[in-house]
């Protein structure tokens, strides 16, 4: 049994050491003691399903043992910053890596989180094409750094950024978008920001596939060939955003971008990679990469060897465990599950979203829309009492998002669709 630190002595550090800014879910928040498979355990030995996964970053499951050992034999070894001599760990999952791209996608560098990754891609986007404008999507989170902030795309992820060459296009959000689920229509809004907000070149286009932060919004059909078509016209690079649906997540996919049918110029991506490593990384083609080599470009940590062989062994699990095709079966029983509950609760506006990637959104109205926020707040509140996690995202902080181990099962599902009704059918 656990013996550390409890709750309330951990809060009361975090208060007095901690930045006041760092926020936790829940009334009474959990100490979360260990991980196994989808589970978390706190510290009275409580089992928690973890429908979040350390938002949507675990992918083959709390301490894999298969990852645990690679990263132990490893630290064991050897770890340090990899920049300026050899090691194969960096190199053998570099090559993995471009394994699981399309096209000429194979070159990568290694960051340490999602936002250096995205702040990178950015920047090459802008040696390469030598323009400034970059067009992101409103709604999108990218990271909180100056770029990446600039280019995420919610007032309450944002300081007093200065908004340097970043647009922000039209969300092709299907529930609440004017447009509806007409990609090309959004997308219109791409050709004329260029035309009418920039000189008619750009650097780049970032988005991602579904967003994450935003409330697990699927960008309508259509949307992305349009707008990576009038990108290419104004001689920009199209950059996709994988931390949160890459790696197998969305189970008909390896990437989410691969559900639009387009090839990006750059992916981005963190979280699953590592299944809780802190690693990051953005893959380009050869001959896009070339302008790293103009300056000198260096990142101490940045593709250690522990890292990287880390992120190996989640590579090999995800193939040799068919994690992508169980959050394609898992996930699409999930969600019709959570479809039918519509019927039943009028509260719940939306189900959306692919593989083990689900939003769920509340509202007190479905024909107005109204963010059901307390209500979700509650929901949140009395499903962690049953044992299950989930998260919580959207702009109006009232869609849940199910982003579990992508090692769920049928039963997991079935036991957090129980415990979403029971909870509802209580209101
Ligand atoms: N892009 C997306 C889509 C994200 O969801 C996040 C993190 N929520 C980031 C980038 C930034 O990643 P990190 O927190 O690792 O910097």
């Amino acid at each position: 049994p656990y013996t550390g630190p409890r709750a309330a002595d951990i809060i009361h550090k975090r208060k007095e050491y901690l930045s006041p800014s760092m926020f936790y879910f829940y009334e009474k928040p959990l100490n979360v003691v260990e991980g196994k498979k989808q589970y978390l355990f706190d510290e009275n030995g409580r089992r928690y399903l973890d429908a979040f996964g350390g938002i949507a970053t675990v992918c083959c499951g709390h301490c894999h043992p298969e990852v645990v050992e690679a990263i132990m034999t490893q630290t064991n070894r050897l770890q340090h910053s990899t920049v300026v001599y050899l090691n194969h760990a960096i190199a053998d999952f570099a090559e993995a890596l471009a394994s699981k791209l399309p096209g000429d996608l194979k070159v990568a560098f290694f960051t340490n989180s999602g936002t250096e990754a995205n702040e990178l891609a950015m920047m090459i986007a802008r040696l390469y094409t030598g323009c400034h404008d970059i067009i992101s999507l409103r709604n999108a989170y990218h990271g909180n750094a100056a770029g990446t902030m600039g280019a995420t795309a919610q007032s309450n992820w944002k300081f007093n950024v200065i908004q340097s060459g970043v647009h922000h296009a039209l969300n092709p959000d299907q529930y609440r978008g004017v447009f509806g689920s007409d990609g090309e229509k959004y997308a219109k809004d791409v050709q004329d920001l260029i035309e009418y907000g920039t000189c008619g070149r750009v650097a780049a286009f970032i988005s991602e596939a579904i967003q994450g932060v935003g409330g697990i919004l699927e960008l309508a059909p259509g949307y992305l060939p349009a707008a990576y078509k009038s990108i290419k016209k104004a001689g920009g690079l199209c950059i996709a955003d994988e931390v949160q649906a890459g790696f197998a997540r969305t189970g008909s996919h390896f990437w989410g971008f691969e559900a639009h049918g387009v090839v990006p110029d750059i992916v981005t991506m963190a979280k699953g990679i590592g299944n809780g490593l802190p690693i990051g990384a953005v893959v380009t083609t050869p001959e896009i990469a070339q302008v790293l080599t103009q300056r000198s470009y260096f990142n101490t940590f940045g593709g250690n060897p522990v890292c990287t062989a880390g992120a190996l062994a989640v590579l090999k699990v995800i193939e040799k465990e068919k994690l992508q095709e169980n959050a394609f079966l898992v996930g699409s029983h999930l969600k019709e599950r959570l479809q039918s509950l519509m019927e039943k609760h009028e509260i719940i506006g939306d189900v959306r979203g692919r593989g083990l990637m689900l939003g769920v959104e509340l509202v007190t109205d479905r024909v107005l829309k109204t963010p059901a926020k307390a209500e979700t707040l509650h929901v949140m509140e009395q499903m962690k009492e049953m044992g299950v996690l989930v998260g919580k995202g959207g702009f109006y902080g009232n869609v849940f998002r199910i982003t579990p181990p992508l090692c769920f099962t049928k039963a997991d599902a079935d036991f957090l669709v129980d415990a979403m009704d029971y909870t509802m059918s209580k209101m």
